[in-house]
């Protein structure tokens, strides 16, 4: 019998808009408020280099914090959805990767509000690949890397641009709302695959 297929989800501007904190931190210690860009970089550093170097700070800092994820609250819509993917009978974990200190804040934010998730898994940078997944929900392209045909790829979009080659599958989604419509599009061609129906 095949086991229940597995959903693993991203946390940094997957479930959670940490840039946001990051900017408003990168914003306090530097003295500088960041101008509006409509595609930002992924390194947020890249805008305050100069301050950040006048203070003596990388900017990555941030990311230490044992603290990190104490006060965030999960993106619009994510809890929802995420409930309804659970419902349609699917193992369902958290794939993140971690920095610095911030891990036990991750998984507490993690368990806070998303008590349904079957797992957490916290890896370091280019690892989730070793996570045998039938669907990954990510915000970067680049995270994808790694991952086989087997698998396949939704990226929620935001703020930020970034395409790369990768081999599996690729699925775009704008919102929460589009993310659960497209698991339950694969889910139910993984059904037809498994039990051979038209
Ligand atoms: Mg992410």
């Amino acid at each position: 019998m095949k086991s229940k297929p597995l959903i693993a989800v991203d946390c940094d501007l997957t479930l959670v808009d940490s840039d946001k904190h990051w900017i408003d931190w990168l914003e306090k210690v530097t003295g500088t408020k960041l101008e509006y860009k409509d595609r930002l970089d992924y390194d947020l550093t890249k805008y305050f280099k100069a301050e950040l170097a006048y203070e003596g700070l990388t900017g990555y800092e941030f990311w230490n914090s044992p603290t990190l994820y104490d006060h965030m609250e999960p993106m619009q819509g994510s809890i929802e959805a995420l409930q309804h993917i659970k419902s349609l009978g699917v193992d369902l974990v958290c794939l993140s990767r971690v920095m610095g200190h911030h891990g036990a804040s991750k998984r507490a934010f993690i368990e806070r509000y998303f008590p349904f998730f079957d797992a957490t898994y916290l890896c370091g940078k280019n690892q989730k690949s070793f996570l045998h997944c039938d669907i990954i929900i990510e915000d970067r392209c680049e995270e994808l890397k790694g991952f086989t045909k087997d698998t396949t790829g939704i990226i929620l979009y935001n703020r930020y641009i970034e395409l790369c080659p990768i081999d599996c599958l690729l699925y775009v989604a704008r919102d929460w709302s589009d993310v659960a419509k497209w698991c339950q599009l694969l889910l139910d061609k993984t059904e037809e695959k498994v039990y051979g129906c038209i």
